[in-house]
């Protein structure tokens, strides 16, 4: 597990997330702590390093 802080596209305060980095693939919804609009997380991981995150807002 590694821990990921990144700022949040609705309301721009800086939040974190723990993200499992032996998990090859994943993609969840995680709701912001400071807002709590949900965020779409696409994650690509392995042997321990995160690749790339995508953060999307998702349209409600
Ligand atoms: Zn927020």
């Amino acid at each position: 597990m590694k821990e990921h802080e990144f700022n949040c596209p609705y309301c721009y305060n800086e939040i974190s997330t723990w993200i499992e980095t032996d998990k090859f693939k994943q993609q969840f919804i995680e709701d912001c702590g400071e807002c709590s609009n949900p965020l779409e997380m696409i994650i690509d991981c392995s042997s321990g390093h995160i690749h790339t995150i995508m953060i999307n807002p998702i349209a409600q």
